[in-house]
């Protein structure tokens, strides 16, 4: 990949690479080290994506980055390789250490991003979730969005990939019928990362959280933390500081799985079967 990346380097900066490493973590996307004498970078690059894909990123972090509320990393730039089309995401290298008040710190920044007002519900754009392409609106409506662009699109998903059909499909149409019971459709609308889990924050120099891989849209910030909950990662600290800047309804916990609902069709849809069961159960117990 050297040869890919120092050309597309070339179109942001005319620097030679002097130390290039393959970085590992990532769900999607092959990572890189890169340093020249002026700069260390992080670079992302996939083979299957177009270049949409990291655009996408791109402008999510770019607008994490306007509300003032959070640090993500600078993006230097977006390259598409001239002959064999692989995409790249350059972007600021970050690295720290923890300390002992970095998770009160991510807990108050990301309450102060999702306080960062939205004009409507949603994304105007091409919208990624993982590897998964969807269309992506701004909505009147937080119901309308969350069920429509969201819930539905991913149910088309699996009715076509036949991760989603019989029961389950019948099943997921009734609680669609249903979701205004709980779902509210005016909430608050927040900037929200998106794609929130254990892995997609970092700590940078002197202990201070970034956020990363973004998924970006406007909607109810209580989306956002049940998804923070469903696979785990943040601690007792890091919700008492958010809860202490933004607190969440006292009917959160009675919608928390239908929000996690949407990340595990989109679980289902990417990654197969075993994410098939908490699909069901979540479903059974809202529709019966
Ligand atoms: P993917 O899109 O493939 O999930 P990530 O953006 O999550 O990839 O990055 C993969 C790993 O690389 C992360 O788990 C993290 O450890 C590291 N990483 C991500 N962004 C940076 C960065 N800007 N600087 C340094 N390391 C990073």
């Amino acid at each position: 990949m050297k040869p890919i990346i120092q050309k597309g380097l070339k179109q942001i900066q005319e620097e030679q690479i002097q130390e290039i490493h393959a970085v590992t973590g990532g769900d999607i996307n092959e990572a890189y080290y890169v340093r020249t004498k002026h700069q260390e970078y992080f670079v992302k690059l996939n083979k299957e994506m177009d270049v949409s894909f990291f655009e996408f990123e791109a402008e999510g972090l770019s607008a994490i980055r306007q509300t003032g509320a959070i640090n993500v990393p600078a993006v230097y730039g977006v390259q598409k390789d001239k002959e064999t089309q692989i995409p790249m995401l350059f972007m600021e290298w970050i690295e720290g250490k923890k300390e002992n008040n970095t998770d009160e710190i991510l807990g108050e920044r990301l309450a102060a991003l999702h306080l960062s007002e939205g004009p409507g519900f949603g994304w105007e754009g091409k919208s990624y979730i993982g590897k998964l392409m969807h269309d992506n609106h701004l909505h009147n409506s937080w119901l309308t969005y969350y069920r429509d662009a969201r819930l539905l699109e991913q149910i088309k998903i699996g009715q076509s990939q036949k991760s989603i059909s019989g029961e389950r499909n019948k099943q997921l149409m009734r609680l669609l019928e249903k979701l205004d019971t709980w779902i509210p459709n005016n909430p608050k609308s927040s900037t929200l990362h998106g794609d929130l889990w254990g892995g997609n924050w970092m700590t940078g120099k002197g202990g201070v959280p970034y956020l990363i891989d973004p998924s970006i849209l406007f909607g109810d910030h209580e989306f956002e933390m049940a998804f923070t909950e469903l696979f785990g990662g943040f601690s007792q600290r890091f919700y008492d500081a958010y809860h202490s800047v933004f607190p969440l309804s006292p009917e959160y916990e009675t919608r928390k799985e239908l929000y996690q609902l949407y990340y595990l069709l989109a679980h289902l849809n990417m990654f197969g079967e075993s994410y098939g069961g908490s699909v069901d159960r979540i479903v059974r117990k809202y529709v019966g």
